[in-house]
């Protein structure tokens, strides 16, 4: 056996996945072999899980700026999106509107029911004129995701909410019965972005503990309005009968605790985020002069990071960066199966071969400028 200590890798894919911070996991501790009983039973135990759940109900609500009735707790961000929209489109009917640059657990429950895709313009932003002209009166879910997991870009969520009162507005004054509603995917956000649902203007927004520094297997659907929902899960009755299964009481204290400590941290993780970007484009811009950011919105998330390589295979990159100890991704991982090129990237104008030649990094707490420096010394060794 080697007696040399290899570095500790540089992990730079936060977006695919967090660790869990450890005030989270200490708070999730006693759920495992302590409390463990079934929240739907009867007994006395039962009733402590139970209270455990609806306490962390509250918690998360109190994030939302929402009610605990309007919370539905699912097993991430994929379940959450796939009742949004499979369970609004079946009691809403009508036609569904989702952006172009949505996670795959928005568009492909879409592919399956009637609906346009809403085009970006080339610095990843949806345009609200636009999108204007595509809400027709049979429009009644509108999906946009809030922070880009592949490009870090922020959408303008509150001046889409305005468009969709004016919206109701006008189908009131005509008659038009059919409701619209503004869906987010808003898993990326709680780290950097405030997430009231008041301020968004989103009527059901899908949150994520996996992204948060919390466990995998949990995250909630808001809904302003549960009875906007069928459900997609069919059981025991748990959760308004709208996401039946027994509550994994661990994963859901975990989540409300990452929650709280996202939204308790998120100025300084702001600012520790945002001074790492600009390190990060000040190093490549005197080392690699030819990379650039896909999707350069002002309007941005600092800790994801889509970087276009030219003339590099983005797969074969990532390979060769992880060979040397450097963790990254090429667009998003839960999509990294595919051969296909990302379609947020095609969506922003970016043709297939310069999609395939696209790094996606995103910093974490733990990330460091020397970090950062290592990335892009080995991306000039592996070039
Ligand atoms: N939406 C977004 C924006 C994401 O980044 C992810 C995870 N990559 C998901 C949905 C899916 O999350 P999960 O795998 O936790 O269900």
């Amino acid at each position: 056996m080697s007696t040399v200590s290899q570095p500790k890798p540089v992990y730079l894919d936060y977006a695919a996945a967090t660790p869990v911070d450890g005030r989270v996991l200490s708070a999730m501790r006693p759920y495992w072999s302590d409390i463990y009983a079934n929240p739907s039973a009867l007994t006395a135990s039962a009733g402590a899980a139970r209270r455990t759940v609806e306490d962390a109900r509250r918690r998360v609500a109190r994030q939302i700026g929402a009610k605990p009735y309007q919370i539905i707790f699912t097993s991430g961000a994929t379940e959450a999106n796939n009742l949004a929209l499979k369970g609004a489109m079946a009691k809403l009917g009508g036609h569904l509107l989702v952006s172009a640059v949505e996670h795959e657990s928005v568009l492909e429950p879409a592919r399956q029911l009637k609906h346009d895709l809403i085009p970006v313009n080339k610095y990843g932003e949806l345009e609200v004129e636009r999108l204007k002209k595509l809400i027709g009166d049979r429009t009644s879910l509108i999906s946009v995701i809030h922070v880009s997991n592949e490009t870090g870009v922020i959408q303008p969520l509150a001046e889409i909410a305005g468009l969709i009162r004016e919206v109701r507005r006008d189908r009131i004054g005509r008659g038009v019965k059919r409701p619209l509603l503004l869906h987010s995917d808003a898993a990326q956000s709680p780290l950097t972005n405030d997430i009231k649902a008041h301020r968004l203007g989103t009527d059901l927004m899908t949150l994520s503990a996996q992204k948060i520094y919390g466990p995998k297997g949990a995250g909630c659907l808001y809904v302003r309005d549960p009875r906007w929902l069928s459900p997609q899960m069919h059981g025991g009755g748990q959760e308004l009968g709208l996401r039946s299964g027994t509550e994994p009481v661990p994963q859901i204290v975990g989540f409300a605790a990452a929650l709280e400590l996202a939204a308790l941290k998120r100025p300084s993780r702001q600012k520790k985020f945002q001074a790492l970007y600009e390190h990060l484009i000040a190093r490549l811009a005197a080392k690699q002069p030819d990379v650039r950011v896909n999707a350069p919105s002002r309007h941005r998330a600092p800790h994801i990071v889509s970087l276009l390589v030219p003339g590099a295979d983005g797969e074969a990159l990532v390979m060769a960066l992880d060979q040397r100890g450097i963790e990254v991704a090429t667009g998003s991982a839960c999509a990294a199966a595919g051969d296909a090129p990302s379609h947020v990237l095609t969506a922003l104008g970016l043709t297939r071969t310069e999609a395939a030649a696209t790094l996606r990094i995103s910093f974490g707490t733990a990330t460091t400028v020397r970090d950062l420096d290592r990335f892009v010394a080995a991306l000039g060794e592996v070039r």
